[in-house]
């Protein structure tokens, strides 16, 4: 199948292009949804992912609320156990600490270290990989993306208040993909060059909240949620 745009949704480069499944689809346990959303990749770039990949799962998916989600159960089950095993396993908690520092003991409070560019890369191409999905181009390479340390975003509800926040706002977008493995929404942020807001939630309770721009600003917060249309 040949895409329509014939250039790979991370680095532009043209030529023999594979798909990438955005959010990773390893995420989902099997059977997996048949809604899963590609973009056209290179080679090179698909490549490069699947080791983050499977480190964002591991995190994505222990965290003290996610980990009771029934879907996380089912990842556990047929995949990160016999994943932790074959690496010679650091235990959930220890993967915790190294990333997300020595001093989170509760993940539900963690902040995504500044260190911590796998997870933090992971993030931006789903960003990425969403952009060119809902808006049919690449974001522009003089894009930023960025996103909030409020993963619980307390002050709109939680994920679902967010979602709610997204989902009664004018020209807002988004889907929901596998029983709730993950739920993304986007607005166009208003007035802003190349400014987009995202909603990432994972398993209903693990939210980032992302922004594109063009130019250097201020992270996005509940502010920005606030004064959507
Ligand atoms: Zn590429």
């Amino acid at each position: 199948m040949r895409s329509i745009q014939q250039q790979c949704t991370y680095c532009g480069r043209t030529g023999e292009l594979t798909r990438d499944h955005i959010p990773p689809k390893n995420l989902f346990p099997k059977p997996r949804p048949s809604n899963l959303i590609t973009v056209p990749c290179c080679e090179t770039c698909n490549a490069s992912f699947s080791r983050d990949d499977e480190h964002f799962r591991t995190i994505v998916a222990c965290t003290e609320e996610t980990a009771q989600h029934p879907e996380a159960q089912k990842l556990w089950e047929q995949r990160i156990l016999s994943q932790l095993h074959r690496t010679g396993g650091s235990a959930p908690h220890e993967l915790i600490k190294q990333s997300f520092g020595s001093d989170a003991t509760n993940v539900t409070e963690f902040q995504i270290h500044e260190a911590e560019v796998r997870i933090a890369g992971v993030l931006v191409r789903i960003v990425k990989g969403l952009h060119f999905f809902e808006m049919g181009v690449s974001l522009p390479i003089s894009c930023e993306v960025r996103f909030s340390l409020d993963t619980n975003l307390v002050d709109v509800g939680g994920p679902a208040g967010a979602i709610s926040v997204f989902d009664a706002a004018r020209g807002s977008r988004g889907r929901d993909i596998g029983d709730g493995v993950f739920s993304y929404r986007m607005a166009e942020w208003l007035g802003k060059p190349g400014g987009t807001i995202w909603l990432l939630v994972f398993f209903k309770s693990l939210a980032f909240l992302c922004s594109t721009a063009q130019e250097t600003g201020n992270a996005p917060d509940k502010t920005i949620i606030a004064v959507m249309p």
